[in-house]
């Protein structure tokens, strides 16, 4: 099974080799939450100690899913975070996945091959369910 350990490292490497231009400005925690069918990730300001909380789908915990689908929802979560969500102060976008902008903010950071992967894998994952 895999840890909160293991989802820190996850984080921390994509953020260096990916989001490296982006200032780490809270205190980041993420860990894995309920498991849940649809909802993959998510990400929250903690407003009593200004952390942000990302949260991923504890059904990941099993080593059956691919590395692939925790880093793409690690990195999709890391687009609102480059975006401006869920932190308070100026967004680039009231509305954070209008317009695909989170997909063409992975393809500009070179993580498409995540969102080829992911298009596959889901159709795959829904039949599974
Ligand atoms: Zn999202």
């Amino acid at each position: 099974m895999r840890t909160n350990l293991y989802l820190s490292k996850r984080l921390d490497s994509i953020w260096e080799n990916r989001f490296f231009d982006v200032p780490r400005k809270n205190k980041i925690d993420i860990r894995f939450g309920r498991a849940a069918n649809y909802r993959f990730g998510s990400i929250r300001y903690c407003y009593n100690d200004r952390s942000v909380r990302i949260t991923i789908n504890g059904r990941f915990q099993d080593e059956k899913y691919p590395d692939d689908i925790i880093d793409h929802t690690i990195s999709h979560e890391l687009c609102h975070y480059a975006h401006g969500f869920p932190t308070p102060g100026p967004r680039l976008s009231r509305y954070p996945h209008r317009g695909g902008i989170i997909d063409k903010e992975m393809t500009k950071r070179g993580l498409g091959h995540l969102i080829t992967f992911y298009k596959s894998w889901v159709k795959a994952y829904i039949k599974s369910i």
